[in-house]
């Protein structure tokens, strides 16, 4: 088992350097936020990469040494190239490697493959109160959780979002304006977990808030590979002698 859980924390890291209000909520992008909480934990490893850098930072190299690859992005998904997306897809699907889908990335183009569907969803900018439910009691994600916790001022997020049945839901978030919302999805795709954990909103500062990262660090964990050989697939000989 390896010692350290090396995570990569991916951003667009756009609308911090072209809007001056959410560069004051992010001086450090959305990216630092995240990374900075992360490396102030026991047992990661932590690193980020951004859409301008070569390959979008997501080299073969860069994601061979990944556990866990946590995707904001918003403005920019269709930019992401054919090869870095499917790159990931491979890493996911026949490495393991964990990948945690934050917020507006349910449109990315990484997210939108693994599903098979089309991932839109309902949404409304007001700043209103989100109350994220736990629903699945004794979960991972949810440790150190209580029944639920509030985000003041949020992004609405509604159902029907468009993803296919989660094989695991851990929270579900009530909105002051009267949606709900699948807000914490668990997928397993071949050897790789998938959580899409829905707060976020760029001009609100949910990424720092404690309730957040505590899910995105339980997340990471629970999203790391688990170590085992590759399965035998195609034609094989029986294990028991037939007749
Ligand atoms: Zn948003």
């Amino acid at each position: 088992m390896r010692s350290k859980t090396r995570v990569t924390v991916w951003n667009e890291f756009m609308h911090e350097k072209k809007d001056p209000e959410i560069a004051e909520i992010y001086p450090e992008g959305i990216h630092g936020a995240i990374a900075g909480y992360l490396r102030g934990r026991p047992g990661l490893d932590v690193r980020t990469a951004t859409m301008d850098e070569p390959e979008h930072g997501l080299t073969d190299d860069m994601l061979s040494e990944t556990d866990v690859l946590t995707w904001w992005g918003h403005m920019r998904h269709e930019e992401v190239s054919d090869a870095v997306v499917d790159r990931v897809y491979r890493r996911v699907i026949y490495d393991g490697m964990g990948l945690i889908v934050l917020h507006s990335a349910h449109f990315s183009r990484i997210f939108k493959r693994l599903m098979g569907t089309h991932c839109n969803l309902k949404w409304r900018e007001a700043g209103e109160r989100e109350r994220l439910w736990v629903v699945s009691e004794g979960h991972p994600i949810a440790e150190g959780i209580g029944d639920y916790f509030e985000l003041e001022h949020a992004e609405m997020y509604g159902e029907p979002f468009g993803i296919p049945s989660p094989d695991e839901l851990v929270f579900i978030s009530w909105f002051k304006g009267g949606e709900v919302f699948r807000s914490g999805c668990c997928f397993y795709r071949g050897m790789g977990k998938i959580f899409y954990f829905s707060p976020g909103h760029e001009s609100y500062p949910i990424y720092h808030d404690t309730n957040v990262l505590r899910v995105i660090e339980n997340a990471t964990r629970w999203a790391a590979p688990v170590e085992r050989s590759r399965p035998v697939l195609g034609n094989v000989k029986p294990i028991e002698e037939l007749p």
